[in-house]
């Protein structure tokens, strides 16, 4: 027996040098040596320990998955696909406390937790519905990159992505012509989930595990803790992961993992962005779906190489001067790509995009692609320069951050952004309405205001290049369509500084413009989505007297924004509450999920808004400004009976 352990802790040790470490020190013949002896004893013994690498093999062919509940819930991610959505995030994880960030790469296999316990395998399941996944225990045994034997002795649950590399996909689709894998994604989850574990072996899966799922004793603080933990048990672990302090690392992370991700061997689909500390993970809780303190931002499939012949400055809608790249026509997503922004002055010179760099381009949400980042300068490249005055009316430009802007209220190409803004799908939505009309319109009858386009009668078109009698009346109908539209498309739509799609809907629950005009600053801050800067840029906004007026104007013109309807009923329909203190009962995020299942929306902070506080043991600050503002508190007690009687 003594023996058997000790060849199984050699064998185990060369496996993890192999196979996670990539440095063997032995060779195969060293292995199979030791290896054949550890048969041979378990053959004579009938019995195979279960840290044995024998039982790696893969066993006999299931008849089926049986299901499995995780010990604790694996949630899945929100995503990100858009800059205004990360920001929205950033926000979010402000308010809850002085967070630091970790970002890695997110691998697009098939999700699977680990359970041990006493130092044990025990299991392998897939993460199913995040509550139970299916049993592939016998499946992830043949995979030889997790150890068998850990030294944490209590019950742990961990979670890794089953990935099949690059390389292997197509050593196997090589070698299987008249039967190849599709895509490393499917062949992993294809591979996980065969009932036969033989053919998992020959697909050669590995698992790159990034954190852990649950813990009975000494559970770790943060995602740091968790990556070192899961390193120090000799588990495979991506070696990127970066610690960011300001969301500005934290984009400079993604665009190098999105950059990056092009040379590595592994299918990834984003970079997954973190709150490190527990504390204020606990603080943020979860939504039904998904942990409030984690977000998948998510690349678009299409990217291309190019190189910049020349940049270009356009003024936006706030007056941001944003640089346009003119690049070497390129085939993107079916479509050819003659220009590429970047974000702004700070990510061109972050980026270091100089004139001649050979530079890599991607599709995004956005209607112009994107550059992500150099591949290389080429000899001669030329840095571009920084406008000293705006290229369009000469005006002085102010730089902000990262940002420059022109200062001229009035310049052209900021109105015309403005309206086309405001007419945009997920604004007024006004169909027809592009750039190039609302220029036109702007030049020769002297558009300005959102109002001046529903005063637009059929006789200012006609005569107008390209306007026929058709086109007249689509336009106008459509501008019709437009006056009746969700509160929060308008809140959009008239395009208060820092309010994107995200805040604005967290704004139309308010009720009506009026409602959000009379928002103070420290109630604006207790909105969800709403931070400091926007607070003020909101109230700055209807502090502005021609910003009244112009709201007045569209509604006399028959603008009329409109309270999207919630489904009704549950205890809690139509309550905003604030959960503080620690529950004996249940988890902030488990009575968060029951407060909105009863129709109920959960806030982070108490605002004039909440309508009820449930404070458990050792409630703080919250509890406090609950009673200042004479915002009703219940206990705990009261909290199960709401919850027993529905
Ligand atoms: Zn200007």
């Amino acid at each position: 027996m003594d023996r058997m352990h000790e060849l199984c802790k050699k064998l185990n040790q060369w496996a993890y040098e192999y196979y996670v470490l990539d440095d063997p020190s032995v060779s195969d013949r060293e292995y199979d040596r030791y290896y054949d002896e550890l048969r041979e004893l378990e053959r004579e013994s009938g019995v195979v320990l279960p840290e044995s690498p024998t039982r790696r093999v893969g066993g006999e062919p299931v008849k089926g998955f049986e299901r499995h509940a995780h010990i604790a819930r694996l949630y899945s991610l929100d995503k990100a696909v858009t800059e205004d959505e990360l920001d929205a995030f950033f926000t979010r994880v402000n308010k809850a406390g002085d967070a630091t960030y970790t970002v890695e790469y997110k691998y697009d296999g098939l999700t699977v937790c680990l359970t041990y316990e006493g130092g044990d395998f025990v299991r392998a399941t897939t993460r199913g519905n995040g509550v139970e996944g299916e049993d592939v225990t016998a499946q992830a045994l043949t995979v030889p990159s997790f150890p068998l034997k850990i030294s944490y002795p209590g019950t742990l649950e961990v979670r890794g992505e089953a990935v099949i590399r690059l390389s292997v996909l197509e050593a196997y689709n090589a070698a299987h012509p008249e039967e190849p894998l599709k895509n490393a994604r499917n062949a992993a989850a294809g591979a996980i989930r065969n009932l036969d574990p033989k053919i998992t072996r020959t697909r050669k899966p590995e698992i790159l595990f990034y954190d852990v799922n649950y813990m009975s004793e000494q559970p770790v603080s943060s995602q740091t803790e968790a990556t070192e933990f899961l390193r120090r048990e000799g588990f495979k672990v991506f070696p990127y992961f970066r610690v960011c302090r300001t969301p500005e690392e934290v984009k400079e992370a993604i665009d190098e993992i999105e950059v990056g991700r092009r040379t590595l061997d592994v299918l990834t689909d984003g970079a997954v962005v973190k709150v490190n500390e527990e504390e204020i993970r606990a603080e943020m809780g979860a939504t039904d779906k998904f942990p409030r303190w984690a977000i998948a931002y998510k690349f678009e499939a299409e990217e291309a190489e190019s190189t910049v012949l020349r940049v270009v400055w356009q003024v936006g809608r706030t007056g941001k001067l944003t640089p346009l790249a003119e690049i070497e026509p390129v085939e993107l997503a079916g479509a050819t790509v003659k220009r590429a922004t970047l974000n702004n002055y700070g990510d061109l010179t972050r980026k270091d995009v100089k004139i001649r760099s050979r530079v890599l381009v991607c599709r995004s949400n956005e209607v112009i692609p994107k550059i992500l980042g150099v591949v290389k300068h080429a000899e001669g490249s030329v840095p571009v320069e920084k406008p000293a005055v705006c290229p369009f009316c000469g005006s002085a430009v102010r730089e902000t951050g990262a940002n420059l802007f022109c200062s001229n209220e009035a310049c052209p190409p900021r109105i015309i952004q403005k309206l086309t803004h405001y007419c945009s799908k997920n604004a007024a939505d006004v169909e027809g309405m592009s750039e190039a009309t609302i220029a036109l319109l702007f030049e020769k009858r002297g558009v300005k205001r959102f109002s001046d386009l529903y005063a637009l009668k059929s006789s200012d078109l006609e005569g107008l290049e390209g306007f026929k009698s058709k086109k007249i009346s689509n336009l106008l109908a459509s501008l019709e369509n437009s006056k009746n539209l969700p509160l929060d498309r308008f809140l959009y739509a008239i395009g208060i500084e820092g309010i994107g799609r995200v805040a604005a809907r967290d704004l139309a629950a308010f009720g009506s413009v009026e409602a959000v005009a009379a928002l103070t600053r420290e109630e604006l801050v207790a909105v969800d989505n709403v931070g400091e800067v926007t607070a003020n840029s909101v109230t700055a906004y209807f502090a502005d007297e021609e910003n009244r007026a112009e709201i007045e104007r569209l509604f006399a013109c028959g603008v009329r924004p409109y309270v999207r309807k919630k489904p009704a009923g549950g205890a809690f329909a139509g309550q905003s509450v604030v959960l503080t203190g620690t529950l004996a009962s249940m988890s902030r995020p488990e009575a968060q999920k029951r407060i909105e299942a009863l129709g109920g929306e959960c806030q982070s902070a108490v605002s004039g808004k909440t309508t009820l506080v449930v404070a458990g043991e050792k409630a703080g600050s919250k509890l406090e400004k609950a009673k200042k503002l004479n915002v009703p508190v219940i206990g705990e007690e009261e909290f199960l009976k709401m919850l027993q009687e529905s």
